[in-house]
């Protein structure tokens, strides 16, 4: 059995839809010859669980339709329905056929839309917006898209329902970013879904979303259909895990910044979880532990070239020679800097700082911290610098009063660059490299830290900088094709 994850841009329309179905098609019934290469994986008939992310810009606008209602504004949000019905509607005519099955369709779909409508209307009536009301609004994306999927399927042949995750992973409250709790997520998964497949069913299942232990939605974290795949396949102990998106696999870099760069043919968990979690889009990070945990490999192919074998993770990946296998980079990031002579030698400032900071629920992507204790410095998201600084105030306002720290600074408008490898371990001379890379290029680096894993170096650039960074990197190491 195979868990195979479709993203937002692989449902993005009727013609994409169309590819999508073909593709689960052709793994269920073995018909290889409609995959290329590809195909050779699907020789004989594979039993598959189909997870679907919500057509591309959908989530977007659900989340931007929610924020501004709570901002008062009474009209974004019934543009927001019209666009999505739309969307949805185009769908539904070109693929489905005029009949009982497709009113009944739209109906479900004119249905999810007025409870998206008296959402957004609650949230502009209390002028508020809790993040377990923007999970019901958020989510509603992928519970619209499963219906469509389904009938597509069902329209070439594949016996498909669509279901809710509400139904199958449970997780915490903690409302825009749950964990699964898994020993109660694998019993739903048994109860509702493996009847399914006895059945010869292929279940279509929302991406991205699940439920707390009482029901109400919740979602996993933006890109988080990927992890949706992962929870599943290891809930079934599914053979592979097939992420489906609109590049050849996970390259030596994003390829929208460096042109040239190249799909990486196997890589393993570690290097995956540095890279995704270092900006790699195309693989949202928490998808390695569920995978991990069972040594599932996981794929990631291109829905638009299905010939290619895109790339493969594994627990250990064949070595290519390359110590540097890929270049990413997060943006839209500040830099927070602790200083104070004052500093030096106290023991605990540290943890003071970092537990400020979690207390916030913030979540620190780096931390550098000079030998002469004079600075501690980390980097967090851009939108939770404001409160990262005040409370770092407040835990401090003592120090602050008696200059043993001297100044709590933000500077915006930063990047992290990493540069990842397994091969990196112990191979000396790749910071001179990428230094130098960069020094050539009068790319001011303002910080850097070193992954104790040495799998990876992360480097703090400016915003503006970052795109020339990464690509000056990937041309040092000679990544390209
Ligand atoms: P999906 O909607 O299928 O989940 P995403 O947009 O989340 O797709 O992820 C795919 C995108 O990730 C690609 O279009 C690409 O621009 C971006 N990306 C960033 N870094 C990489 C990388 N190293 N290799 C491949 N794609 C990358
Ligand atoms: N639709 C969700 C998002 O846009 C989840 C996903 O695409 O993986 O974040
Ligand atoms: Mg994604």
């Amino acid at each position: 059995m195979i868990v195979m994850k479709f993203g937002g841009t692989s449902v993005g329309d009727a013609e994409s839809i169309a590819q999508a179905t073909q593709i689960v098609r052709g793994a269920v019934t073995g018909e290889s010859d409609r995959l290329g290469g590809m195909g050779q994986a699907f020789e004989s008939p594979q039993p598959v669980v189909v997870v679907v992310s919500a057509m591309s810009g959908v989530t977007d606008s659900l989340v931007k339709a929610a924020t501004s209602a709570a901002n008062r504004d009474g009209q974004t949000f019934r543009q927001a329905k019209e666009s999505l019905l739309d969307r949805h509607g185009a769908v539904i005519e070109a693929i489905v056929g005029d009949g009982e099955a497709r009113s009944a369709l739209l109906g479900e779909i004119e249905t999810l839309l007025r409870e998206f409508e008296s959402l957004c209307q609650s949230i502009y009536i209390l002028g508020e917006l809790t993040a377990r009301g923007l999970d019901a609004v958020s989510s509603l994306g992928e519970r619209l898209l499963v219906r469509v999927f389904a009938v597509t399927l069902r329209s070439v042949g594949v016996e498909a329902n669509p279901l809710e995750a509400t139904t199958l992973i449970v997780t915490d409250d903690n409302y825009g970013g749950a964990t699964p709790l898994m020993d109660e997520t694998r019993a739903k998964v048994q109860a509702n879904l493996v009847p399914l497949l006895a059945e010869g069913i292929t279940p279509v299942v929302t991406g991205f979303i699940g439920a707390t232990p009482s029901g109400i939605v919740t979602t996993l974290g933006r890109g988080g259909s990927d992890y949706t795949a992962a929870i599943l396949g290891n809930c079934l102990d599914s053979r592979e895990i097939w992420i489906w998106t609109d590049v050849d696999g996970i390259m030596t870099a994003n390829p929208r910044v460096v042109p040239g760069a190249r799909t990486l043919p196997e890589i393993s968990y570690a290097e995956a979880a540095e890279l995704s979690y270092f900006g790699a889009k195309v693989l949202y990070s928490k998808t390695i532990l569920p995978a991990l945990e069972k040594d599932i490999p996981i794929r990631i192919v291109n829905t638009f070239n299905p010939d290619h074998p895109g790339t493969l993770v594994v627990a250990e990946a064949e070595p290519t020679g390359k110590a540097v296998k890929a270049i990413t980079a997060i943006k839209r990031l500040s830099l927070i800097t602790v200083e104070g002579r004052g500093m030096i030698g106290v023991p605990g400032i540290a943890a003071k700082v970092f537990s400020a900071v979690a207390r916030e629920g913030i979540s620190v992507l780096m931390i550098s911290q000079s030998s002469s204790e004079q600075s501690i410095c980390f980097v967090v998201q851009q939108e939770t610098n404001g409160r990262a600084l005040r409370a770092l105030e407040n835990e401090f306002e003592l120090e602050l009063a008696r200059r043993n720290i001297d100044r709590i600074w933000a500077q915006g408008d930063v990047a992290i660059v990493a540069v990842v490898g397994a091969g990196m371990k112990g191979t000396p001379g790749i910071g001179a490299k990428v230094f130098g890379a960069l020094g050539r290029n009068a790319i001011n680096v303002i910080s850097v830290a070193q992954g104790s894993s040495e799998y990876n170096i992360s480097l703090v650039v400016d915003e503006k900088d970052v795109d020339d960074a990464v690509r000056y990197i990937h041309q040092e190491f000679e990544l390209g094709g």
